[in-house]
């Protein structure tokens, strides 16, 4: 559940720091200023749907995890649990529900990086992989390089028309979605480190758990995009190149969250301010 809430705030700044960036390059005072303001806005949609579907699945899963701990008060409306259980099912719903968002999410990415010459989607895969020395970002650009490589072969054999496929655009959107909050988590984890701030260690544990089961899903997720693009022969060499990428070397996460779970009761909540 710390791990959840840490990845959504990591997003959430991230996504709110682009839309203040961009919002002060614009004014009132222009005579365009309505419109520039739309625009920056605009820029960052994908942003927030992403935002928006991770986090809304993330406080449903959290609160899921709430009801399970209570046993069965939690399934009682006396107890805390079941009203927050209730009252978040909604936030996968509206705001546009998390169905429309996912085709909005591939849909748009896949809109501004088609046919943009020297876009990173058009050389994902083929590129030699400079790893960052850090293993934390090391297994966010190894995450990146799977998922982009297949991502790219659907552009480049389907164009806009991989959205038809919704199941195909799906993998697309969960993709991009683990990407975003995995790195969004890790480059926060370590700005924290280097400003020395108090929970920076804890922030780390996180982003690695986070980072770890994330890399996973990317996997499979890569696969089963493949899947969908590709039969036989074809097929069956998409997979073998997958199989030849590197992967992370797995970490105990049960040490790791361990140590989460002590930081939190020791603290009795939530640490990070
Ligand atoms: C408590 C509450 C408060 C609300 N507040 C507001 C508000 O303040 N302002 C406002 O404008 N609206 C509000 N709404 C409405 C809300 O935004 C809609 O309920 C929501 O957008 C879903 O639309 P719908 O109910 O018509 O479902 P539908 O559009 O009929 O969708 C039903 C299901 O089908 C899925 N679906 C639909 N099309 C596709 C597709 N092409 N591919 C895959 N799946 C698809 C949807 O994801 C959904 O799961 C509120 C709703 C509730 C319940």
């Amino acid at each position: 559940m710390a791990v959840r809430i840490f990845v959504g705030e990591s997003m959430s700044f991230r996504t709110i720091g682009y839309l203040d960036e961009a919002l002060e390059q614009t004014s009132w005072d222009s005579e365009t200023g309505g419109a520039d303001k739309m625009k920056a806005i605009d820029e960052y949609a994908v942003e927030a749907s992403m935002s928006k579907v991770w986090g809304s699945e993330a406080l449903f899963a959290t609160a899921d995890d709430a009801v399970q701990a209570f046993g069965g008060a939690g399934f009682s409306a006396e107890y805390p649990a079941e009203k927050i259980y209730r009252d978040c099912r909604i936030n996968r719903i509206f705001e546009g529900t998390n169905e429309i968002n996912r085709l909005l999410i591939a849909g748009t990415f896949l809109k501004r990086c088609g046919g943009t010459e020297g876009h990173p989607l058009a050389a994902a895969g083929t590129a030699t992989l400079q790893l960052p020395e850090d293993s934390l970002l090391a297994t966010v650009a190894l995450a990146k390089a799977r998922a982009l490589k297949v991502i790219a072969l659907a552009q480049a054999e389907h164009g806009p028309k991989i959205l038809d496929n919704q199941e195909a655009a799906a993998h697309i959107s969960n993709l991009l979605l683990e990407l975003y909050a995995m790195e969004s988590a890790v480059v926060r984890a370590g700005k924290m480190a280097a400003s020395g701030h108090r929970w920076a260690a804890l922030a780390r544990d996180m982003a690695e758990v986070y980072a770890q089961e994330a890399w996973n899903r990317v996997q499979s997720g890569a696969r089963m995009l493949a899947g969908e693009l590709a039969s036989g022969e074809a097929l069956d060499t998409l997979l073998a190149e997958l199989l030849a990428m590197h992967a992370p070397v797995p970490v105990p996460l049960s040490t790791l969250r361990n140590r989460i779970a002590q930081a939190l009761i020791d603290q009795g909540r939530y640490p990070i301010a």
